[in-house]
């Protein structure tokens, strides 16, 4: 199973992308995590990639693809949760090939939304554990002891694009680069809208009913 969430910075996607893995036993193909871990590691990429993230620009698409490809050959044989790649139509078509490649395809395109507002907020509001990657919000989903993450124990952090200007660029290019994969999915008939509104295990539930219906299509259908 190949699963895809796509939806504005700040929608939950990587909360839900980090349930869902859990859940349904996938792997996770977060492109942010990964271009993350180059800059974190100072490598090659990391370096060019570096000042693209740090202001809220799309990194070009040949270096995705080049961290994308490698990551689908290795996880050739798992079900995969794509969160935040593709975010353009390039990239969606370059995804369809490589994947075709392999034989496979995507079953469901997921778009989370919520409005502006909620949005700004949860990004200002959020933070992660620089160990395990978990992401606390100090008012809808706070760590038990402030700013300290409940299983690693260590201190929180803020990741450096989630400031007031890098957050509104964020907005303005996901409205016009990713959005447009709405309709492109919608050709595919394998678009999905889901509301982001409310509690994470709200959220969960209303994409794991869309995962669990699928499910049971393709084994009537097999
Ligand atoms: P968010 O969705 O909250 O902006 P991500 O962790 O998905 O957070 O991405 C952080 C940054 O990494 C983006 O602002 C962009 O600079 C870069 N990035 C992530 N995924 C891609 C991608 N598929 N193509 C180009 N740039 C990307």
């Amino acid at each position: 199973m190949r699963i895809l969430l796509f939806g504005p910075p700040g929608v939950g996607k990587g909360t839900q992308a980090q349930l869902l893995t859990e859940k349904y036993d996938m792997v996770r193909l977060s492109s942010g995590d990964l271009l993350r871990e180059e800059v974190s590691l100072s490598s090659p990429i990391g370096k060019k990639v570096e000042q693209f993230l740090r202001k809220g620009h799309l990194v070009p698409d040949d270096i995705i693809y080049e961290l994308v490809d490698s990551f689908l050959l290795e996880n050739k044989e798992s079900d995969i949760l794509f969160d935040g790649f593709p975010r353009n139509l390039n990239q969606a078509r370059s995804l369809e090939k490589s994947l075709a490649q392999l034989g496979q395809t995507i079953d469901i395109a997921f778009e989370m939304y919520l409005d502006e507002e909620d949005l700004i907020k949860r990004l200002t509001d959020r933070r992660y554990c620089p160990k395990c990657g978990r992401i606390y919000n100090s008012t809808t989903n706070p760590p038990k002891t402030e700013g300290i993450c409940d299983v690693d124990r260590v201190k929180l952090s803020r990741r450096e694009d989630d400031n007031p200007d890098v957050i509104k660029r964020r907005l303005t290019i996901y409205k016009d680069e990713t959005r447009p994969l709405v309709n492109y999915y919608k050709s595919l008939n394998i678009y999905r809208r889901i509301d982001a509104k409310g509690n994470q295990e709200e959220v969960l539930g209303r994409i794991s009913e869309a995962v669990n219906g699928h499910i049971d299509n393709k084994c009537r259908s097999n």
